[in-house]
């Protein structure tokens, strides 16, 4: 206190962003069709807390996988609870599920969240350290015909934001039958290659070998080309799964490619993965998700078959500008603006700005505003048709100058009469 040294300024976090006025706009585009097309397919929403116990994540996301080993924003609260905030949301609508006693309820349960998630990566080109994820789940079904929906509501929701070009890479991973036999051979084919892979890859190796088809290093890349296939390794079960899932799609008509080494990031998926990708930039995932069969009695409950998927809406945003495509205003033009002088007629305002709005006239004024020059300005650059001019004098004879903008005719009306005025007006 009492220094007069400038305070400095606060920047935001490295890798998180202010959504400011300007940018709202997309939000309201991607979520208003999102919610719109995802209730239409029986997905009801649900919001669960931003921070969960850490253990969660480790036993839900996975101990091994990069998001909990690097990317994870963790600490003690006071009271000594070890807490997370949440970098993904699927084993929180899980926890949920669980502890809500929605397993009783009939199945399956379709639900879908949006909110932001964290981590701890390193900032790019629309990847953001705290950043925005809208996702599904289905809960308590284990047909092909689940997994299919969840990719045909993803490939029509790209389609509805006006971004073509999109596919689906799609791959099985198996289940824990046919599963361990691959990744004993995952395991002998890398055992001689060890010297030539990444760090990174020489830890994956003894912790979750899976994860080094997911090294996007170079070098990596080119060793994973000859590596053996999940796909040979699958027993008649998941093999019929997944020839199940891509007739739908091919019924369907949702284009995809077969990617033979797609395994995604999490411990908890089985049998169906898949991400969409620009078909520029196949590396670049919008939309990813999986079959997670085995998450929900990992984390306490009685095992339940479920699938679902998570969209980046930042990289959904970013795909929209980079496309050009003509997103509208989020709030509609307004009509009337309403300029106020003196306190007897700012006071009474008030309630001559309420009767517009409840009459449906799209209204703006500036009631801190004191000259008629300035609030006049505000109303030109909103581009309002009308301006509304309510001074000292009309305070007291009850009445307000309409002032038509585009000719400046002015006319002085009975308050009384002004909304009835107005929507006349407006019909023309
Ligand atoms: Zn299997
Ligand atoms: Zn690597």
């Amino acid at each position: 206190m009492g220094r007069t040294k400038k305070s400095k300024i606060f920047q935001a976090q490295r890798g998180m962003h202010d959504i400011l006025p300007e940018g709202q706009k997309y939000w309201h585009y991607v979520l208003k069709k999102a919610e719109s097309l995802i209730e239409d397919y029986g997905f009801e929403k649900i919001e669960t807390p931003i921070l969960e116990s850490t253990g969660l994540f480790l036993r839900g996301t996975g101990e091994t996988t990069d998001i909990v080993e690097k990317e994870m924003y963790s600490f003690m609260a006071k009271g000594g609870d070890d807490l997370t905030l949440r970098p993904e949301n699927t084993p929180g609508v899980v926890r949920a599920y669980l502890e809500n006693g929605m397993s009783v309820r009939p199945h399956p349960i379709k639900l879908y969240y949006f909110g932001p998630m964290f981590r701890h990566d390193k900032p790019q080109q629309g990847r953001y350290r705290q950043f925005y994820q809208l996702g599904l789940e289905t809960l308590g079904d284990d047909s092909q015909a689940a997994d299919a929906e969840l990719i045909f509501i993803g490939h029509k929701l790209l389609e509805s934001f006006g971004l073509k070009n999109h596919s689906v890479q799609i791959n099985s991973i198996g289940d824990q039958n046919c599963r361990p036999a691959y990744v004993r051979a995952l395991r002998d084919y890398y055992k001689i290659q060890l010297k030539k892979v990444c760090v990174d890859c020489r830890n994956r190796f003894k912790k979750n070998v899976l994860r080094m088809l997911d090294c996007k290093e170079e070098g990596c890349q080119g060793i994973k080309k000859d590596a053996p296939q999940m796909m040979d390794f699958l027993d008649d079960d998941c093999k019929a799964h997944f020839k199940h899932v891509l007739e739908f799609l091919d019924e369907a008509r949702v284009p995809y490619m077969l990617n033979p080494h797609l395994v995604r990031g999490l411990d908890y998926y089985t049998r169906t993965v898949f991400e969409f990708t620009p078909d520029d930039n196949p590396s670049d995932a919008i939309i990813a998700g999986g079959r997670y069969d085995r998450l929900v009695d990992l984390l306490g409950g009685r095992k339940t078959p479920a699938t679902g998927w998570a969209m980046g809406v930042e990289r959904v945003i970013l795909a929209i500008k980079d496309k050009n495509i003509n997103v509208p205003e989020a709030q509609s033009k307004p009509k009337v603006f309403l300029v106020q002088l003196g306190d007897a007629a700012k006071r009474k305002s008030l309630l001559l700005f309420e009767s517009l709005r409840e009459a449906g006239i799209d209204t703006k004024s500036s009631i801190s505003r004191d000259s008629i020059k300035s609030q006049l300005r505000i109303a030109h650059r909103l581009g309002v048709r009308f301006s509304l001019i309510f001074g000292q004098k009309e305070a007291i004879d009850g009445t307000v100058i309409l002032k038509e903008m585009d000719t400046g005719i002015q006319e002085t009306i009975p308050l009384e009469k002004i909304v009835e005025e107005i929507k006349k007006r407006l019909k023309k």
